[in-house]
């Protein structure tokens, strides 16, 4: 029987849990519902008892498992002490010991974001690179940074916190974050529909985005594909915004790929193209011309990452 071990995703609607063999094939996944009930401690009971069930369900031998891997969506100390995980109902625990108590396996614990960009450095996008940014576009901006290999996870775990990073001083709305100006507020879905109604609201120019009630990102990456000048200027400035931040962060740790995910990604290479363009602009000589990717793994970047957590 082959080596195998396990990525487990906890998210605040939903557990994702992947089945992986160390050369980092997906052999099978499944996902069930987050319970936040007792404090969110149900989410790791849950967790270990649908392992245990699918070890035994699967007549997994125990010297076959390496590990669990697990992805929180919040900052992980390098020792698996998480300080708080507001949003699961969560406070102050070691995750990694809760779980090797619970499942009685090896455990390595890690921010999602954090996990997701080890995972698309795995087996997706940033395949083959050893040094890279990514960028999950989604309804906020998150991200994570691997440099030789290994997530750049911070003193607390909260590296990697591309989405807000200042991009623009004289804004006036406040982010979630409770500071003004993140490239979060831009190139998120929530962003981006919001710098199209401002575009829209300024101008008086005829635009396929005008009369649409449910106005989301996809559609303006449809009309701007079609040539909808409003809508060119929407995608133009989000990704101005994020070529920008991608600067920034080029000139600190100098990677070798910058890889764009999450559901905005699904527009395509108008993404990567046009955040390409903003970045060399912005970057200083020695750093221009890096490569521009799609993440390729969707949703299951979590899970590939978390595996590779309990791999590495
Ligand atoms: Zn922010």
């Amino acid at each position: 029987m082959e080596q195998v071990c396990f990525g487990i995703d906890i998210g605040g609607t939903a557990v994702k849990v992947g089945l992986f063999n160390t050369a980092g094939k997906l052999l099978d996944k499944w996902d069930f519902v987050t319970r936040k009930t007792e404090d969110g401690k149900d989410i790791l009971r849950d967790s270990a008892e649908f392992i245990k069930n699918k070890i035994n369900e699967l007549h997994l031998k125990e010297e076959d498992i390496i590990g669990v891997g697990v992805g929180i969506p919040g900052p992980v100390k390098d020792d698996g002490e998480v300080l708080e995980l507001a949003n699961l109902g969560l406070g102050h625990f070691n995750i990694e010991e809760e779980m090797r108590s619970l499942t009685g396996l090896n455990v390595k614990a890690g921010n999602d974001a954090n996990a997701a960009a080890l995972g698309e450095l795995w087996m997706g996008g940033g395949k083959g690179y050893r040094n890279m940014v990514l960028a999950t576009l989604g309804t906020g901006v998150g991200g994570g940074i691997i440099l030789n290999g290994a997530i750049v996870a911070g003193s607390n775990g909260a590296a990697g916190e591309i989405g807000h990073i200042l991009v623009n001083e004289e804004e006036t709305a406040t982010c979630g974050c409770g500071k003004k100006g993140c490239l979060e507020q831009y190139a998120s879905a929530t962003g981006i529909v919001r710098i199209a109604k401002n575009i829209l609201s300024e101008s008086s120019e005829e635009s396929d985005l005008r009369g649409k009630d449910d106005l989301s990102a996809k559609t303006v990456f449809d009309c701007a594909k079609e040539g909808d000048k409003l809508a060119l200027e929407t995608v133009e400035k989000a990704c101005r915004y994020l070529g920008i931040a991608m600067s920034h962060i080029a000139q600190i740790i100098d990677p070798e790929v910058f890889v764009i995910g999450g559901g905005v990604s699904r527009a395509g290479e108008i993404i990567t193209e046009t955040t390409k363009k903003y970045y060399n602009i912005n970057v200083m000589n020695a750093l221009k011309n890096k490569e521009f990717k799609l993440a390729t793994l969707g949703n299951d970047a979590g899970i590939y990452g978390a595996a590779k957590l309990i791999l590495a």
